[in-house]
């Protein structure tokens, strides 16, 4: 697979077993290859077929300064799933630096190295088979490796190998932190077993319309998952979570915290009330449709209003209620003010 290496990122942080290294910032510095597939960004010349590297540079330094861990590895771990976020990214390979470790006698530095790769899904190929038996006997963090892409190795495990499913969630909300509810329901929706974040938008505000004239604006965004859970799993997953921050669904297309919704699940379709895929309104909502555009720009919707993301956007009669207002909320919580 292609790959992509940037070295030599530097940032200080607070890593350590002994107390002071909580205390007292040193120097890290991380090397880091990301592997995904390059060929149209080779064809086409154009960024939003790769990834941006300084964006992967500075989240790299973002989790360096913001985490805190004893080991290095565990700081390794931390950049390596904060980077498989980025959903283009299939596998990477860290290699943590600490050269001003608190060893007695010299040295010139002190390293681990750790490879990372994410979930392999059903309706697609293996991305990630190219050395998998090295992966295999490596790979134990960001993703269950019982369900790890490997067919060709061991066909007849993966018969019984539960579903990888895929969702697009919508969240948006108007009372109270909101984007900090939303950062808390990312976390929790990959804290639940058989889930795992792949995606996260950009973070839109959105004008509200059809409340009175006092509701304040909402924040919106796109997550992307993989998931063990069958749609209705997923979904009472996401109503407990909007419970935990407050919501109550007394008040229809009312202000509320958090609202977590399943835009789309493995692009089935179904009309039952109670789940109805692809999200009946989806099709019309531009903060439903610009941060999925942004983040899957091939993004399509199945179904009678269904087609191209990006088509029904720009066919979307209130897509000038929707501001872009962040690219890095995720880790500095946006520009505006909490
Ligand atoms: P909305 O999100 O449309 O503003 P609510 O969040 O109050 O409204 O949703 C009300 C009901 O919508 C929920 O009880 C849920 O069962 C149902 N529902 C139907 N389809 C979906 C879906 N795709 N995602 C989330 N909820 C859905
Ligand atoms: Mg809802």
């Amino acid at each position: 697979m292609d790959s992509l290496r940037i070295t030599g990122i530097r940032a200080w942080g607070r890593h350590g077993i002994l107390p002071e290294e909580h205390q007292n910032a040193q120097p890290y510095i991380v090397d880091i290859t990301l592997f995904l597939d390059l060929s149209k960004a080779g064809e086409n010349n154009s960024i939003t077929d790769t990834v941006d590297y300084g964006q992967v540079a500075n989240l790299v330094a973002s989790v360096i300064e913001h985490s805190t861990s004893d080991l290095i590895e565990a700081l390794a771990q931390q950049i390596a799933s904060t980077v498989l976020q980025i959903s283009k990214i299939r596998r990477v390979i860290v290699t943590v630096h600490k050269p001003h470790a608190p060893l007695k006698i010299p040295f010139a530095d002190v390293s681990t190295t750790i490879e990372r790769s994410r979930i392999a899904h059903d309706s697609g190929e293996d991305e990630i088979n190219d050395d998998a038996s090295e992966l295999k006997s490596n790979d134990h963090g960001v993703v269950q490796s019982s369900i790890h892409s490997d067919r060709s190795h061991d066909h007849q495990q993966s018969q019984s190998r539960p579903r990888v499913h895929r969702a697009i969630i919508s969240m948006g909300g108007n009372l109270g932190n909101v984007r900090r509810a939303m950062r808390e329901a990312i976390v929790a929706m990959d804290g639940i077993t058989g889930n795992q974040v792949m995606g996260i938008s950009p973070l839109y505000r959105t004008t509200p319309w059809g409340m009175d004239d006092h509701a304040p604006d909402f924040y919106n965004a796109i997550v992307e998952l993989d998931t063990l859970l069958d749609a209705p799993g997923l979904l009472k997953a996401l109503q407990l979570i909007e419970a935990a921050h407050g919501r109550s669904h007394a008040v229809h297309w009312g202000s509320r915290p958090l609202d977590l919704d399943i835009i789309d699940f493995d692009h089935q379709v179904s009309d039952d009330p109670s789940l109805t895929l692809p999200h009946p309104r989806a099709w019309q909502r531009a903060f439903v449709l610009a941060p999925l555009a942004d983040l899957e720009p091939d993004a399509v919707l199945p179904g009678e209003h269904g087609g191209k993301v990006a088509d029904l956007l720009a066919a979307c009669p209130d897509k000038d209620t929707v501001r872009r207002v962040s690219d890095e909320w995720i880790v500095n919580g946006g520009s505006e003010e909490e």
